[in-house]
C-alpha cells in the first residue's frame, strides 16, 4: 500500500462557539485521488483550507508529506498546489501575464505556454482572464496550482457550475495529473463524479466523518444491508441524451 501523504488527526474548528469541524481524522495515501464529500457547510472547506495553512486550527494535528503543520508551515506551502477561487485573478491580465505573476510569487521559474499546454489552453495564452469561458477558468485555475511542481494538489469543488463537457473534460485533466504522480484532494457535490475520479472518499457531515472508503465498498456495504435503488427502467439517462446529441467535444466561445 502507498505511503501516508496527508495525516490529520481530531482536527478541530471552532469559530467561535460554532464548531464546525468536530475532531475528524483521515489519511491520504500518496498518488491517490481523494474525494471529501458533504453537504453545503459540512467542513470541507474549512478542512482543506487548514491543510493549506491558510486558516488556523483549533485542536489536532496535520502532518504533510512527513511535516508538522505546527512547526514548520512554510515548508507545507512549498509542497502543495492551492487553488484560487476563480475571482481571485486580475480579470485584465493575459493567461501568459498571470502565470509569470504567479511563479514571481513562488519564486519559480515558469514556462507558461508548457503549463497552458497541459491544461489544453496553449492557443488561449494572449486571451485575458476575463474572456475564459467557465470550463476555461477552472482549467486555468487548475494550472496554477501546479506552478511550482507541488507533491499534492487541492481542488475545491472545481466542476460546481460547469456544463456536462468541461465537466467530463475536467476529470480527464484530474486524472492526468496524478498520472503524473501527484496527489490530489477534491471536493465535490456530485456523486458520479465522486464515483468515477476518486479512489477513495471521506462522506462528512456536520464537521463529522461519518463514512470512508473507497466508492465501490461503500456502494457494496449499502447493498449489503439489503438497500436496493426503484429500478432503473431504461438503458440510459438524460445526461446520456444530452452528451450523445451535443457530443463530448468542449464549447467554449463563452
Ligand atoms: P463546506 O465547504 O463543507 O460547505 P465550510 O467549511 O465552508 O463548509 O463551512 C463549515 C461551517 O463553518 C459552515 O456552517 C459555515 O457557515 C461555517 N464557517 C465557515 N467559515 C466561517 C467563518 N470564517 N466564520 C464563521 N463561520 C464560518
Ligand atoms: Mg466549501
Amino acid at each position: 500500500m502507498a505511503n501516508t501523504i496527508i495525516s490529520v488527526k481530531d482536527l478541530v474548528k471552532k469559530y467561535g462557539d460554532f464548531e464546525a469541524v468536530k475532531g475528524i481524522s483521515f489519511e491520504v495515501r500518496e498518488g491517490e485521488i481523494f474525494g471529501l464529500l458533504g453537504p453545503n457547510g459540512a467542513g470541507k472547506s474549512t478542512t482543506l483550507e487548514i491543510i493549506e495553512t491558510l486558516r488556523q486550527k483549533t485542536s489536532g494535528k496535520v502532518i504533510v508529506n512527513g511535516i508538522d503543520l505546527d512547526q514548520h508551515p512554510e515548508s507545507i506551502k512549498k509542497i502543495i498546489g492551492v487553488q484560487l477561487q476563480t475571482s481571485g485573478y486580475y480579470p485584465g491580465l493575459r493567461l501568459s501575464e498571470l502565470i509569470e505573476l504567479f511563479g514571481g510569487l513562488y519564486n519559480q521559474p515558469v514556462e507558461p505556454l508548457k503549463l497552458l499546454d497541459l491544461v489544453n489552453l496553449r492557443d488561449k495564452a494572449r486571451s485575458k482572464f476575463k474572456e475564459l469561458s467557465g470550463g476555461q477558468k477552472q482549467r486555468f485555475s487548475i494550472a496554477t496550482t501546479l506552478i511550482n511542481k507541488p507533491n499534492i494538489i487541492f481542488l475545491d469543488e472545481p466542476t460546481t457550475g460547469l456544463d456536462p463537457q468541461a465537466r467530463r473534460n475536467l476529470w480527464d485533466l484530474v486524472t492526468d495529473i496524478r498520472s503524473k504522480g501527484t496527489t490530489v484532494i477534491i471536493t465535490t457535490h456530485y456523486m458520479d463524479e465522486a464515483e468515477v475520479l476518486c479512489d477513495r472518499v471521506a462522506i462528512i457531515d456536520s464537521g463529522k466523518i461519518i463514512a470512508m472508503d473507497t466508492p465501490d465498498a461503500l456502494i457494496d456495504q449499502l447493498v449489503s444491508t439489503g438497500f436496493e435503488r426503484p429500478k432503473e427502467v431504461k438503458q440510459a439517462n438524460l445526461e446520456d441524451v444530452f452528451i450523445h446529441m451535443t457530443g463530448h467535444a468542449l464549447r467554449e466561445e463563452a
